[in-house]
């Protein structure tokens, strides 16, 4: 038997047992008469303890030409320690070693595999399977693991039926890059990689599965940031029969479930606010809301006062940053240079201090009297010791710039707790989105995302203004997933193609086989998918998605453990009919 027992388990109650435990090496201590081995498994740390008279020297020997991250069995009688440490759970005990074998040797590592690694990302990745032997890699992939059986366990309490869509489909021009691969049986064309199951599903419900969720992978040839990869892993559901009340409470419900069930933490009900008021009121479609500094708008307030930048803004609008009346100059420099910089390209900052003396200044006092000054405090419903931040501009441009300098902010002033959640629904997008290279519309989520009934009459009048049933799910400032009602009608689905510039041909040709499914009995449908990498962070409180995947590639979309992409041979290129044969 190589194990009775993991390195993880044996404690007080154990003392006198004989267990056998294997394992890597993490360290030896060898002090002449005494030799300590730490022996590791995924399930934590025992010590050994060998003592020179006590156990064969030929033990003694081979226990000392032992090195890091050789794997080995051991047997012995469980002892309580004489120093106990309390910082493990297995501290109260030893195993007095009676027998020792090595089962495997290890080359010396090339980073240490401790919690806190001295191995560069790159290092890390290319020995991702030594990587993946530190305990915040391994806990990251057993969240994911708690997390995928607690959405099981929940969405097959509500009779979800877990079905797999092909990875071989067809190219959609609609969205991001596909990956593609070639076909060898047919020369010449191409299979996609799927960007998400997204027809499948929508088939799925003309099938009359009426309640469908996949745990799937998806590819998307995208240029990679630290919260993308090539390919990802969604949580991908479709419902029959249901408004889009029913999709946001089932699966509300879902995370209510999971934050429960896997962090202990119980969410309250979500608030539930527009595109528009995030927009007005925030300047992203994501907001953060564990802090405040809604945006408030001044048009009224501060206009005609003489001061010409303001005059000439179409929009004036600012943030309340809470007790930072002190902010020295050079901080308030800093947060000038921060909205200066090109991505921002804010002109300037202007700043309205609310001294804890009650008195106010301003970075604009020849312009606004204190009695004005008091005005704008009053527009923010700012305090003694308050800070008031104001930009002025173009409406677009302004509010990116302001959502910007609000997050820097709540970065600056620690308000982004990882241990708070402040989960909401984001509802009504836009159906569209001009693009202005292009000159025409795209679809802000996807083309098969139903118009809300109530705008249904402008699709042909005024597409711009439509609004869309379609709904995220954002939490801390993260858009965790999202979804629509569809459209489950073929002369809408059409109408829909027009509007994005696809001849009736053209649609017919890519999107033919739902718009025919369309004409046998189309069920009204509705869902959503969450991105499950991005959910795995969150409940971690982390930014990148990188830990929570075992095998994940770099920024260039490389996996540099196998070196992949590579070349193929020449001869598979031939058969693939991606060369000719020489
Ligand atoms: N397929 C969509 C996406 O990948 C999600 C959905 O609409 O259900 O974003």
């Amino acid at each position: 038997m190589l194990r009775t027992n993991t390195c993880g388990e044996l404690r007080m109650t154990h003392v006198s047992k004989t267990v056998v435990l294997s394992g890597w090496v993490q360290k030896i201590r060898d002090k002449g008469g005494m030799l300590w081995i730490d022996l590791r498994d995924r399930y934590g740390i025992t010590q050994l303890i060998l003592e020179e008279g006590q156990v064969d020297a030929a033990l003694l020997t081979l226990a000392r030409s032992l090195g890091r991250e050789d794997v080995i069995t051991a047997q012995g009688e469980v002892i309580e320690r004489s120093s106990k440490n309390s910082n493990i759970p297995t501290g109260e005990i030893e195993i007095k070693v009676g027998q020792l074998h090595l089962l495997n040797k290890s080359k010396t590592p090339p980073f240490t595999i401790e919690d806190d690694t001295d191995g560069g990302d790159e290092l890390r990745m290319k020995y991702r399977y030594l990587d993946i032997r530190r305990t915040p890699v391994r806990t990251a992939l057993e969240l994911r693991h708690r997390l995928s059986i607690e959405t099981r366990k929940y969405l097959d309490g509500l009779n979800f039926l877990e079905v797999e869509t092909p990875y071989l489909i067809k190219s959609t021009p609609e969205g991001a890059r596909d990956f593609v691969v070639p076909s060898r049986m047919n020369p010449g064309e191409f299979y996609a990689l799927p960007q998400s199951p997204q027809t499948f599903k929508q088939l799925l419900m003309v099938g009359g599965i009426d309640r469908y969720y996949q745990i799937v992978k998806c590819f998307r040839d995208e240029d990679l940031r630290a919260d993308r990869q090539p390919e990802f892993t969604q949580i991908d559901c479709e419902m029959s029969f249901v408004t889009r009340e029913d999709v946001l409470q089932t699966f509300e419900g879902l995370m209510v479930h999971l934050f429960n069930k896997v962090l202990d933490v119980q969410l309250a009900t979500f608030p539930r606010m527009t595109y528009a008021d995030a927009m007005t009121y925030y300047g992203c479609d994501k907001p953060d809301l564990r802090f405040d500094m809604k945006f408030v708008e001044l048009n009224t307030v501060v206009k005609d006062k003489g001061f010409p930048v303001f005059d000439a803004a179409e929009l004036v609008v600012g943030i309340n940053a809470q007790g930072c009346s002190e902010y020295t100059r050079k901080q308030l420099d800093a947060l000038t240079d921060f909205v200066k910089k090109p991505q921002l390209g804010a002109t300037g900052l202007v700043y309205l201090k609310c001294n804890i003396d009650g008195t106010y200044k301003s970075s604009v006092d020849k312009f606004y009297s204190p009695e004005e000054l008091q005005k704008w405090a009053e527009a923010f419903g700012a305090k003694a010791g308050d800070l008031i931040l104001v930009l002025a501009g173009a409406p677009d441009k302004t509010r990116k710039a302001l959502s910007e300098l609000r997050l820097h902010l709540a970065d600056e002033q620690g308000l982004k707790d990882p241990k708070v959640f402040k989960p909401l629904w984001v509802i009504d997008f836009p159906l569209l989105e001009w693009n202005e290279d292009e000159k025409r519309f795209f679809a802000m989520h996807h083309p098969f995302t139903s118009p809300l009934e109530d705008d249904v009459a402008y699709m042909n009048s005024d597409p711009g203004k439509v609004r869309a049933n379609a709904y995220d799910m954002v939490i801390n400032g993260v858009e965790l997933g999202g979804g629509s009602v569809r459209i489950h009608n073929r002369a809408l689905q059409k109408q829909m193609f027009s509007i994005l510039g696809f001849t009736d041909e053209e649609a017919q040709n890519q999107f033919g086989f739902l718009m025919n499914a369309f004409e046998y009995g189309a069920p009204p449908h509705a869902g959503l998918a969450f991105g499950f990498d991005r959910m795995c962070a969150i409940f971690s409180g982390k930014d990148s998605i990188r830990d929570f995947i075992a095998f994940p590639k770099n920024n260039s979309g490389r996996d540099v453990m196998i070196d992949s992409p590579s070349v193929i041979d020449a001869k598979q290129l031939v058969e693939l009919s991606l060369a000719v044969k020489k």
